[in-house]
């Protein structure tokens, strides 16, 4: 498989408990890198920009304010394959459906507050590290 690249966010829940190392840690140890990372204060424009595929959604509106509580910590994850395998380390949407081991099975607090964002193809994923980084900010 392929090196590829995917855009992750740790979220305003896991920045408001002081999550961030151990969620990068699990990152390392399933091998991808990061390669480029940012905290960062999103605006309600932006978050309603970044989330726009879900306007739609009964939850858009409530999305959009749970992405502005906080800091987020935006990043570039690098490795084999990973945009899948970041899914799979950050477990199912919904916390109670997640597998063991996994990000969100260990640290989410809802399907909202869910921890993390990962990219969920490597189209969208090439959009989403576009919108939060320059090129000479990653550094794979
Ligand atoms: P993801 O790719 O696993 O993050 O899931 P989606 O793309 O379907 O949803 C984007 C984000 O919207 C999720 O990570 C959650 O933070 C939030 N979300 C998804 N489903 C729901 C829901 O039913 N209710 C609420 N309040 N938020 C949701």
């Amino acid at each position: 498989m392929a090196t590829e690249r995917t855009l992750s966010i740790l979220k305003p829940d896991a920045t408001r408990r002081n999550l961030t190392g151990k969620i990068n840690a699990k990152f390392e140890e399933a091998g991808l890198r990061i390669i480029a990372q940012k905290r960062l204060q999103l605006s309600v424009a932006q978050a309603e920009a970044f989330y726009g595929v879900h306007r739609e959604r009964g939850f858009f509106r409530d999305l959009v304010t749970f992405m502005v509580s906080g800091p987020v910590v935006a990043q570039v994850l690098e490795g084999e394959g990973a945009v899948a395998r970041n899914r799979e380390i950050m477990g199912a949407t919904n916390p109670a459906n997640a597998a063991p081991g996994t990000i969100r099975q260990e640290f989410a607090e809802s399907i909202e507050a869910n921890s993390v964002h990962g990219s969920d193809s490597a189209e969208n994923a090439a959009t989403e590290i576009a919108f939060f980084f320059s090129g000479i900010e990653i550094v794979g």
